[in-house]
């Protein structure tokens, strides 16, 4: 028995943000690893270079962001090629950010509109100026070379 055990310490020291009530720096990290299941033709979509929606087998409604069901009449969709030039239905830009976009503000979010389909795709304009981006104007799509598999693989640039 050692009644004078110790645990051994180290010399690091903590990111102290505030003292009442306590906040504290802590690294933290995860491998989040899961499955696209439905949505995977979407993404395998953009790593070749394709926009995947979706259109009702039913109704012929057809949504920019794919859906497994129509949100119109509740039947199944299939999967259609959307076009890669569209207009830009409204734009916001953003001074503030998630973490993983912080460092790239200010950067514009749009919402595009594409002819034969009811829905709006939201996506990232590339290439104009804070304040440039204008209602109706003219985008396509473009596609990281690299593909991620997220849905920023795709963004757009005035056309
Ligand atoms: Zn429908």
């Amino acid at each position: 028995m050692n009644r004078n055990a110790k645990l051994p310490e180290n010399e690091e020291g903590t990111v102290l943000f505030n003292i009442d009530p306590i906040i504290i720096k802590q690294h933290y990290e995860i491998d989040y690893i899961h499955s696209y299941a439905q949505d995977s033709p979407f993404f395998a979509g953009l790593a070749a270079g394709r926009l995947l929606g979706s259109r009702c087998a039913a109704c012929d409604y057809t949504f920019a962001t794919p859906r497994s069901h129509c949100m119109e009449c509740g039947g199944t969709t299939d999967w259609v090629e959307l076009p890669l030039h569209g207009r830009v239905h409204t734009w916001t830009t953003c001074y503030f950010g998630g973490e993983a976009f912080l460092k790239e503000t200010p950067f514009t979010l749009i919402l595009v509109e594409f002819d034969g389909v009811d829905t709006l795709f939201l996506s990232r304009l590339v290439g104009v100026e804070p304040g440039e981006t204008e209602i109706g104007m003219q985008v396509k799509a473009r596609f990281l070379r690299n593909a991620k598999f997220r849905a920023t693989d795709v963004y757009f640039v005035p056309n």
